[in-house]
């Protein structure tokens, strides 16, 4: 007779020590009383390939994928799923039982389960949203965003070129906007989504004038340290409806957690909690 096998997962990164993702998983496996471990692992992109081929022999079931390598593990992959595909990156890999490696992207996932959570009455299709950054994360945006069948997508950042590539990428329901001209398009939209990392601790705060704001406009950050950014704490005062960024981190581990551990978590305040802990 042999052993079962106790899981193993985790998250690859580099630098690593920030992520919440350890203390998120290892709260659900905890809570569902299942065998299993989350490890956080600083990989060098030099050793990412033989990083990820030699995981699964050590009886890793997956692990997720964040800055740096999102877009590396594409090439390490067997199989992509579309929506990593069309994102271009992903931040879920799972290591199948007949050994291939298969990658996903449940970043634009997380970001829709967070607003319809917590803006329950935000309805896709009643109007434009306006998405201020271009970089990695605003892909998984925009590409969930035109999935739940928003009509527009004014998208604005710092570097155009970058926003342009986005446009030419997914088409023609994405209309540039000028960085400078950012603060003008908010009072037309219907949802406000900051991509940006203006507002991280450590990073330079969003100077975006937010004036046109109006009551009842749904806006979110990614950013979730702080968890209340100058953006939604303005947002908060105008009357709008405000969603953190955390609960995007949080839905997004769902898919991955149960592929790997067998059973479906549930976000709640408790998650919150142990993610904040
Ligand atoms: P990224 O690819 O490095 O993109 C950074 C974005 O921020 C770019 O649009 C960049 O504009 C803009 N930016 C940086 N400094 C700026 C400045 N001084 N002025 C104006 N714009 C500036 O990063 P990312 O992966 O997309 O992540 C963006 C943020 O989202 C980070 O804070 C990350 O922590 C957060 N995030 C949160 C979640 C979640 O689950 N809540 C998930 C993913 C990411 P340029 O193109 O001009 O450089």
């Amino acid at each position: 007779m042999t052993a079962q096998k106790i899981p193993l997962a985790g998250v690859i990164g580099s630098p690593i020590s920030h992520s919440k993702s350890p203390q998120l998983h290892g709260h659900w496996l905890k809570t569902h009383g299942l065998p299993g471990y989350y490890i956080p692992m600083d990989v060098s992109s030099d050793n990412l390939r033989q990083v990820i081929t030699t995981l699964p022999k050590m009886g890793f079931v997956g692990v997720n994928i964040t800055i740096p390598h999102k877009e590396a593990v594409l090439g390490l992959a067997d199989i992509v799923t579309d929506r990593a595909t069309l994102i271009g990156a992903a931040n879920t890999l799972i290591f199948r039982k007949d050994g291939k490696i298969q990658a996903d992207n449940t970043d634009g996932y997380g970001f829709i389960e967070n607003l319809k959570s917590g803006a329950p009455d935000w309805i896709p299709t009643q109007g434009p949203a306006a998405i201020l950054g271009a970089g990695g994360a605003a892909r998984a945006v925009i590409a969930s965003l035109l999935d739940a069948g928003v009509p527009e997508i004014l998208l604005s950042n710092r570097t155009r070129v970058r926003a342009e590539k986005l446009k030419s990428d997914f088409g023609n329901r994405v209309q540039v906007v000028d960085w400078v001209q950012a603060g003008n398009i908010l009072e037309e939209v219907a949802l406000v989504v900051n991509t940006s990392s203006l507002g991280m601790i450590g990073k330079p705060e969003m100077r975006v004038p937010l004036d046109g704001l109006r009551a009842g406009t749904v806006v979110t950050d990614l950013v979730y340290t702080p968890l209340k950014t100058r953006l939604l704490t303005t947002a908060e005062d105008l009357g709008c409806v405000t969603v953190d960024g955390l609960g995007m981190l949080l839905h997004q581990a769902v898919p991955a957690f149960e592929r790997w551990f067998g059973v479906r978590p549930t976000v709640d305040s408790a998650t919150r909690a142990a993610a904040l802990r």
